[in-house]
């Protein structure tokens, strides 16, 4: 444990329910948006990693709001999903504006499903993300699957009849075709890189497209998220050992290869790869450098045919890792909401100052690793 943590920590043994009185004032009566709640999460046992995924991606509203409707569908077997769906309900309809929850449920389930959560260790807020973003994306495509086999029985069933069916089946098969189905974690997160490939012998550019549901880009000391992205899209070349087919040339050429988005999804998940696997250490270090992270961010790594390159996006959430290493230290979550700027800390949830989050940007001397710095951020598009 870091000392920075267990500070806080203790600060928050002594100011719990104090503290959280002194931010309903401190944001006051008139100012406090209605129908928003801010409560920190209790922490389980180093389950900060998950606290603060959860907080962020409850403050990117597109997301929140599909997870609420899913609440109000009829009841399902419980899943990770389901007990999300009961956390987020149970958050945006207390009767208090601010205070804390436990995510007992949500925890328990996640240990339950995946052994890889199920210790008291530090995990990796990234991977985590990651695992339920995918694990929410296949419970709904299976949701949907059952629901077409089910409305297809109706339909064999029932061929006689046609006008009484519930909404006349014809709604799913359109949108299907490309493999996975769509569903609204795509339709949030999902973005689409293009991957071309120049031939150096004969020109042909050849490309192929991927998506993803976040990005993860290198980071390098004194630098800019804008930096990172052109860094994640600068042009490699294949040669010796790494040349390319070409299925023009019907041989292997030097080429030139580059990433570049071509669709740009509705919420930005960036990760910075800030820990490092060291082969003289035999370990992960963290890579505490500098990088800066606007307010407002347009990307300039996109392709020429890309569908909404102009996107302008704000940042929402930051989740922020605090410490030294990857099994190490502590995470916490920076949010906006309504226009101003919000701190939690687990159970903890304090206003700051936007200009306080420049402290999160990372340090600009490599000496110390133990360092409070953006990890993942989520910036959503205007429109
Ligand atoms: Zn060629």
């Amino acid at each position: 444990m870091e000392i920075l943590m267990t500070v806080r920590k203790i600060a928050s043994i002594c100011t719990m329910g104090a503290n959280a009185s002194a931010l309903e004032k401190e944001i006051g009566p008139e100012q406090f948006p209605v129908n928003e709640h801010y409560f920190g999460l209790v922490n389980f046992g180093n389950t900060c990693y998950c606290n603060s995924v959860l907080q962020a991606l409850y403050f990117c509203r597109p997301f929140r709001e599909k997870v609420l409707a899913y609440k109000v569908q009829p009841r399902r077997k419980e899943s990770l999903l389901t007990c999300l769906a009961d956390l987020f309900n149970s958050i945006a309809t207390q009767k208090k504006k601010v205070g804390v929850i436990p995510p007992k449920k949500f925890i328990s389930r996640l240990r339950k499903e995946n052994e890889l959560f199920d210790n008291y260790m530090q995990q990796d807020a990234h991977e985590f993300l990651n695992y339920l973003l995918n694990t929410i994306a296949d419970l709904l495509q299976e949701e949907k699957s059952q629901e077409r086999q089910q409305n297809g029985k109706l339909v064999q069933n029932g061929s006689g009849g046609g006008g009484c069916g519930d909404g006349g089946g014809g709604g799913g098969e359109g949108d299907g075709g490309k493999g996975t189905q769509q569903t609204w974690v795509h339709e949030i997160f999902q973005g689409t890189l293009t991957n071309e490939t120049r031939c150096l012998n004969c020109e042909a550019v050849s490309s192929k497209d991927e998506d993803f549901l976040d990005l993860s880009v290198d980071v390098e000391q004194n630098t800019s998220i804008t930096h990172c992205l052109r860094g994640f899209s600068n042009t490699e070349t294949l040669c010796s050992e790494y040349k390319y087919y070409c299925e023009q040339c019907r041989s292997k050429q030097e080429a030139q290869k580059r990433m570049r988005v071509k669709k740009l999804p509705m919420i930005l998940a960036l990760h910075l790869k800030r820990f490092k696997y060291m082969d003289q250490l035999h370990r992960y270090t963290k890579l505490s450098y500098r990088v800066v992270f606007p307010l407002e961010l347009r990307l300039f790594n996109t392709s020429g045919d890309a569908t909404n390159p102009d996107r302008m996006y704000d940042l929402v959430a930051v989740v922020v890792h605090c410490g030294s290493g990857p099994n190490r230290g502590h995470y916490i979550t920076i949010v906006k909401s309504h226009g101003f700027w919000l701190l939690f800390d687990d159970d903890i949830v304090e206003k700051i100052d936007a200009q306080a989050i420049e402290e999160f940007y990372g340090l600009t001397s490599d000496i110390s690793k133990n360092s409070e710095s953006g990890y993942i951020l989520f910036y959503q598009s205007r429109d």
